[in-house]
């Protein structure tokens, strides 16, 4: 439990959480009661009504679906949870010197043109700058679904963080587990990962660098997920919508039966010619079908894998997200 230092409040906190949402006056607050000002929200567009219709809508459109899905599929379940994130904008200046893999080519060879007989391989040394701003993003709580993680926030729509707002939809706000200080020192590291990234295209070792990393603006921001439910037949399946922009970030469905048996025949029948194909290629049955025999093994392994896809694709229960 932990009490508000705003409202007098007690209100549930793990000892994780290090940076508290009051759930009464929506106060952050550190664990001492010190108030964090730069909290922010990206606004709700979509209510519980409209972020169902999206889904549905959506669903439809995925293969496979069954085409009574959005007439037969109940809600049974919805959830609206802020889920937290901590936003850096970081200036990363490096300045690199290393050394590049570069080859020299010897004794041509006369039939192949550009083909040569050996290579001697030298390092080249290199430097060069990189300059770039990063808007690095850090979810503030632990064990979040990786999807909700990654999905595209709309950081430019922000705006000061409204508890009336969050209880509008009866939001459910996550505390952070990870305090203002923390997330500026893991965006630094982030930033200087990336700053190597960058450096790591252009050479092959590094033998000294410079950089200066500045975290500049860094802001915590609450976003507004739906966590749906819903029922077909006598399955349930999970769903999350985000809240301010109907974005489906996951969603779990059924397959119509036709589509899965379809997936399942024309995965055995590309499993039984990609095996007859390699069999064949490698002299274990005759060549009965007249096919290339030097592609054999390749496209027989590619027509088997395939197979092994539709096969899994037929059996298992699809999830889904968006392309981003
Ligand atoms: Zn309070």
């Amino acid at each position: 439990m932990a009490r508000c230092n705003f409202c007098d409040a007690s209100f549930e906190a793990g000892p994780g959480d290090l940076l508290l949402v009051c759930p009464y006056c929506g106060t952050a607050q550190t664990v001492d009661g010190v108030k964090f000002k730069d909290h922010y929200m990206i606004r709700c567009h979509f209510d519980q009504t409209e972020s169902q219709r999206t889904l549905l809508d959506w669903l439809s459109k995925q293969l496979g679906v069954p085409e009574d899905l959005a007439a037969k599929a109940r809600f049974v379940g919805y959830k609206q949870i802020w889920y937290p994130m901590w936003i850096s904008r970081v200036d990363a200046r490096s300045d690199y010197h290393g050394q590049g893999r570069d080859a020299n080519f010897h004794g041509r060879w006369p039939q192949y043109p550009g083909a040569y007989k050996r290579y001697t391989y030298f390092w080249k040394p290199e430097s060069g700058t990189f300059t770039r701003r990063h808007e690095i993003k850090i979810a503030a709580v632990a064990g979040i679904d990786e999807d909700v993680r990654d999905h595209p926030i709309p950081t430019r729509a922000k705006e000061f963080f409204s508890h009336s707002h969050a209880e509008e939809f009866d939001g459910e706000v996550l505390h952070s587990q990870i305090t203002v200080e923390q997330a500026k020192e893991m965006a630094k590291k982030i930033a200087f990962d990336k700053q190597t990234a960058l450096i790591m295209q252009e050479v092959d070792k590094i033998d000294s660098r410079t950089d200066n990393i500045d975290v500049g603006e860094t802001y915590l921001v609450h976003v507004p997920v739906w966590e749906l439910e819903f029922k077909y037949g006598n399955s349930r399946y999970l769903a999350s919508v985000a809240a301010s922009t109907g974005y489906v970030i996951e969603s779990k469905y059924p397959r119509s039966l036709t589509f899965r048996a379809m997936g399942l025949g024309f995965g055995f029948i590309m499993l039984a010619v990609g095996g007859m194909m390699i069999a064949m290629a490698d002299g274990f049955i005759p060549n009965i079908l007249g096919l290339g025999l030097g592609l054999g093994n390749v496209t027989g392994g590619i027509l088997a894998a395939l197979g092994l896809v539709l096969l899994y694709k037929g059996a298992s229960r699809k999830e889904a997200k968006e392309k981003i």
